[in-house]
């Protein structure tokens, strides 16, 4: 076995999805942060096991072609960002090559399109959620701890989320507030709204309401102002409840054709551009002609299956979601946007009524569908199927499963929705074979 701390000069062949360089020490897969792909190094073993070393960067021999100068001081420290050092478009590449990977792993035949991108890689998130520390420190955690980097200039952020994050950070910071676990923002890129939301430990502090003042005062758009209690010693970031404090109960964006109302506990995609081409792609496969019927699952707060509706003056949308302020949301959209035939369930996507459509969408989270689920999808006879998903190892397990159970795919295709991350969503049609 390799000695820890021995020095070896290898060779980099890839990059995986952590953004680890990968190699091999005398037959042992090696993983070595910061490295790149086609780099001649010379790597130092700070962990040695059986199956796996990891090491570090000592020297670079010769630079790979695909390396690129980060932009980011706190790169890779924050743990947010795995790609600042290579160029986007081997970024995509790689991307592509995973989704082939994990279709493969799962046995699924299947085309991979190239991966769909606006090439804006900066400044695209449009939510953001800070922890704050005791002392009112507010950045990133950095990976695998629960300390604070503190972040001056996020680069995928909305650069309005950053004032906003700034001036509230500097506030918690002057009045030495404790309580304030989380700073949850969100803007509405089409109309310029922005939400806060305080994640606090208690319900009531005595500068509370010169925050949601000074902070309204100062952003004119602020149109939600709300604070979330969560009291528990977990990882998770909202509490149960949310109180809202100044403006309406959400913002409003405009998203592929449709105006939308979003609520804190309403989850939207963060990428707003790339989400109008996801959800164009997601509406060509579902192929809907006026008078068709189609059902939702996992339907958020009805963005993909209401903008649907509106151009292809469809006969009945049925939507269902867990969450149950997304589904008031959504229920308020279909009217909104003059969407008549629109019914929405608050409710497990598994225990949803599958009555007789043309077609169904599903965009579960990132653990996939339950295989209970895509039985009933294939006991229902469902003809077509469009699965939109964040994670391409539950999707390609999914596919394995729906293909078993009668259904054909040709192509997955990529679209990155979360450039320099070690994301990727993808979409897929998938059709049940005659007979
Ligand atoms: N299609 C929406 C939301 C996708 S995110 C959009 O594009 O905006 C996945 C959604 O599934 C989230 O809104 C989440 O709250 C919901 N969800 C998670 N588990 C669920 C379950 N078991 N049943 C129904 N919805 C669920």
């Amino acid at each position: 076995m390799v000695k820890k701390n021995s020095i070896h000069t290898v060779k980099i062949t890839d990059i995986n999805n952590l953004g680890y360089g990968v190699c091999r020490v005398e037959g042992i897969v090696t993983f070595v942060a910061g490295a790149v792909t086609d780099d001649e190094l010379e790597i130092k073993l700070i962990k040695v096991t059986k199956n796996y070393n990891v090491a570090r960067i000592e020297r670079i021999i010769t630079a790979s072609e695909y390396r690129i100068e980060s932009e980011c001081s706190l790169f890779p420290k924050c743990g947010g960002c795995v790609y600042r050092h290579i160029s986007y478009s081997y970024e995509k590449e790689l991307k592509r090559s995973y989704v082939e990977a994990a279709f493969h792993k799962a046995g699924v035949k299947a085309e991979i399109a190239e991966v769909t991108s606006d090439n804006k890689i900066s400044g695209y998130r449009n939510k953001v959620q800070y922890p704050v520390g005791k002392n009112g420190e507010t950045g990133y955690y950095r990976t695998k701890t629960h300390d604070i980097i503190e972040c001056e200039n996020c680069l995928l952020e909305h650069p309005v989320l950053h004032e906003v994050k700034m001036y509230i950070s500097g506030f918690i910071k002057e009045k030495k507030i404790s309580c304030i676990r989380h700073i949850y923002l969100r803007c509405a890129v089409a109309t310029g709204e922005i939400m806060v939301c305080i994640v606090s430990e208690k319900k009531d502090f005595p500068e509370l309401d010169a925050l949601c003042n000074e902070v309204c005062e100062k952003f004119e758009s602020v149109k939600c102002f709300a604070l979330n209690i969560n009291d528990k010693d977990t990882n998770v970031i909202l509490g149960e409840k949310t109180f809202i404090l100044r403006g309406r109960p959400y913002i409003e964006d405009e998203l592929s054709g449709c105006r939308f109302r979003i609520s804190p506990m309403s989850f939207y995609q963060v990428n707003h551009s790339m989400a109008e081409l996801l959800y164009s792609k997601a509406a060509r496969l579902c192929q809907l002609k006026e008078g068709e019927s189609f059902i939702d699952l996992y339907c958020g707060c009805g963005t993909i299956g209401l903008s649907i509706a509106k151009q292809a003056k469809t006969a009945e949308l049925m939507g269902v979601e867990i969450i149950p302020d997304a589904i008031e949301n959504a229920k308020a959209n279909a009217v909104l946007n003059g969407i008549e035939n629109a019914s929405f369930i608050c409710g497990d996507a598994g225990d949803a009524p599958l009555k007789k459509c043309n077609c169904v969408i599903v965009d579960p989270p990132r653990k996939g569908l339950t295989e209970k689920l895509i039985s009933q999808l294939a006991e229902a006879n469902i003809q077509r199927i469009v699965y939109v998903s964040c994670n391409p190892d539950t999707l390609a397990r999914d596919c394995a499963s729906f293909v078993q159970k009668g259904y054909e795919l040709s192509v997955v295709y990529p679209f990155d929705l979360f450039p320099r991350t070690g994301h990727v969503e993808n979409v897929v049609f998938l059709n049940r074979k005659k007979g």
